[in-house]
C-alpha cells in the first residue's frame, strides 16, 4: 500500500499538531453549549477520533452516512443512507466531514439542519480543504489545512474503498490508479 504513494502531503504530526489547534478553538467556542457532533462517514472517522478524543466537553456524538464519489470524481449526487436525521432539538449542531471539494456534500448536510427542528446553531468542520471553484456556496467554520486541487487519500479518505488505513495523508502514483481502477466494477464509494 505504501508503495502506491507518490508523495506525503501531510504526515501524521503535522495532522495531529493541527488537531490540537482546532480541538482548542471548538473547545473555547461551545464550553457551556449543549453540543451535537455529526460525523459524516465514511471518510471522517479518523479524524474525528483524534479530533473529539483532545476536545473535553460532555458532547454528544452521530453519525451520518453519505455518498458521492465514484472513484476519484463526484457523482454530483449526493445519496444519504438513512431517512431520519439525529435528533437535534435544543442543541448546537458542529458537522465533520474530512474533506471539502465540490461542497456539495456539506451543502446538502447543511441544508438538513439548518431544517431541522429546534437546532440553536450549525457549523462546520472540516480537516480538508480543497481549492477549488465551488459547486456550491459553501465555507467550513473550522478547517485544519488547505490543500491544492489534488487528489488525496489516507487518514481516512479513500480511492475506491482503499487508503483510508494510511496515517497520513498523501497522493496516490498515476499507475496504482490505473491498476485500481482496473481492478474495480461500477459502483457507489462511501463517502
Ligand atoms: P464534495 O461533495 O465534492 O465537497 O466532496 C466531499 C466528499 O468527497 C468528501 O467527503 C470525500 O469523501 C470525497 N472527496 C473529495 N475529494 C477527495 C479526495 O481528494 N480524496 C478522497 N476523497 C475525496
Ligand atoms: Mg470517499
Amino acid at each position: 500500500m505504501q508503495a502506491d504513494i507518490e508523495s506525503i502531503l501531510l504526515d501524521e504530526s503535522t495532522l495531529l499538531a493541527r488537531l490540537d489547534d482546532m480541538a482548542a478553538a471548538i473547545t473555547r467556542d461551545y464550553v457551556g453549549k449543549d453540543l451535537t457532533v455529526i460525523a459524516i462517514l465514511n471518510g471522517s472517522f479518523i479524524f474525528v477520533a483524534d479530533l473529539l478524543r483532545r476536545i473535553p466537553l460532555p458532547l454528544q456524538v452521530d453519525c451520518l452516512s453519505v455518498a458521492s464519489y465514484h472513484g476519484s470524481r463526484s457523482t454530483g449526487t449526493i445519496h444519504f443512507r438513512q431517512t431520519n436525521l439525529p435528533a437535534v432539538a435544543g442543541r448546537h449542531v458542529l458537522i465533520l466531514d474530512d474533506i471539502l471539494d465540490s461542497g456539495l456534500t456539506l451543502h446538502s448536510i447543511v441544508e438538513k439542519f439548518q431544517s431541522a427542528p429546534g437546532a440553536l446553531s450549525v457549523k462546520t468542520c472540516v480537516l480538508l480543504d480543497k481549492k477549488v471553484s465551488r459547486a456550491k456556496e459553501v465555507s467550513a467554520d473550522y478547517v485544519g489545512f488547505e490543500i491544492a486541487n489534488q487528489f488525496v487519500v489516507g487518514y481516512g479518505l479513500d480511492f475506491m474503498e482503499r487508503y483510508r488505513n494510511l496515517p497520513y495523508i498523501g497522493v496516490l502514483k498515476p499507475e496504482a490508479i490505473e491498476r485500481t481502477t482496473a481492478l474495480a466494477t461500477p459502483q457507489f464509494s462511501e463517502d
